[in-house]
């Protein structure tokens, strides 16, 4: 990881850094952050020639060599500072909610929109409204590449950010194309590697977060950071990641809740955590508890599938959406029990 002097290098700088890194079999992925850019070096970066010679270089301030997998998304890498900023909010500095529909019906998009105000209204800081399905069965209900219009009108009438999930190259170009704020990864494709490479290179210094979904398999947290650093690695750290529970299920739940790998997450990576309670549990009148439960846990906000009129709904939503009423008390629990976490991490907490 190369720090400069400046809040970035010039493009004859960076030229001259890349020829030099290149010798060695090594490339440079500027990070854009807010104040400064950084430079990551992937390849074998420990060649001690390749170092000096770079360290010679009078516009280096320094070489940060870091002992981890993780270049980008340890909690010891320089990125360590690095903040996901969505619309008007940083995430970390208050809870960020996410909440909407499942699936947008694009037969009936007031509906959308209706519920899109009804989650600002209570509160929510994005709106979720999947355009695009992974549906398990191939005659389900796919989404529709329309869809993506109801989405962003939502944006444009509430003035909140958007989040809809892309699953392949043709999505991911129209979402960005779009202006999406926040791209989905979903479970199913936490571990396609070549699309989260993908997203990364198309949403490097866009201003467009990744919300990276844990997969129904994923056991060590590693793999979980591991496919973050993907993201990050292809150009844009901007990734949060998305506990949604496990497989196999708990008997009763859609999944096995793991709201409570947070912390675990959290002692390894920056990156801020965004618990999924809707998919984890599966059920409306379980999804308030498992809410509370992930922001006890330390996360830094939750997404929550919400509909006005749930019965109504398509994809999930019957089954598992709150209305916006529950999700109004929701978020000012949520906010209390910020509050009280707030003061175990500075009192309690060893770290
Ligand atoms: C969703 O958010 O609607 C979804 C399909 O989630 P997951 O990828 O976690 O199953
Ligand atoms: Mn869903």
């Amino acid at each position: 990881m190369i720090i400069p002097k400046e809040s970035k290098l010039t493009e004859e700088q960076l030229d001259e850094v890349v020829a030099i890194v290149g010798e060695y079999g090594c490339r440079v992925q500027p990070i854009v952050g807010h104040h400064r850019t950084i430079y990551a070096v992937l390849g074998d970066e420990r060649e001690t020639i390749m170092v000096n010679r770079i360290l010679g270089l009078d516009y280096v301030d320094r070489w940060d060599a870091i002992d981890t997998p993780f270049k980008l998304m340890d909690l010891k890498s320089e990125m360590s500072h690095h903040k996901v900023k969505i619309g008007n909010s940083i995430v970390g500095e208050s809870p960020f909610i996410i909440a909407g529909h499942c699936t947008i019906d694009p037969k009936n998009p007031n509906m959308f929109i209706e519920s899109a105000h009804a989650v600002k209204e209570a509160g929510a800081n994005c709106i979720r409204g999947g355009v695009w399905k992974p549906r398990t069965m191939p005659y389900a209900f796919q989404g529709d590449d329309k869809s993506i219009k109801i989405l962003m009108d939502a944006k444009s009438q509430t003035g909140l950010p958007v989040d809809t999930e892309v699953m392949d190259d043709h999505q991911l170009a129209i979402a960005v194309e779009a202006g999406v704020d926040v791209l989905q990864i979903g479970a199913r494709n936490a571990l396609n590697y070549s699309l989260l490479k993908q997203v990364g290179k198309a949403t490097a210094d866009k201003q467009i977060a990744v919300l990276l979904k844990r997969s129904m398999g994923m056991g060590p947290v590693n793999e979980f950071i591991a496919a973050a650093e993907y993201i990050a690695a292809g150009g844009n750290a901007d990734v949060m990641l998305c506990p949604r529970g496990t497989s196999p299920t708990m008997d009763g739940y859609r999944n096995y809740p793991d709201e409570s790998i947070t912390p675990l997450l959290k002692e390894k990576t920056w990156a801020p955590v965004i618990v999924d309670p809707s998919h984890s549990v599966g059920r409306a009148k379980y999804v308030p508890s498992a809410a509370m439960a992930a922001m006890s846990y330390g996360a830094d906000g939750v997404i929550i599938e919400t509909h006005s009129n749930p019965k109504f709904g398509i994809g999930d939503d019957p089954k598992q959406s709150i209305t916006p009423e529950v999700l109004k008390k929701l978020i000012q629990d949520i906010n209390q029990i910020w509050t009280i976490r707030k003061q175990y991490s500075k009192e309690l907490s060893p770290a």
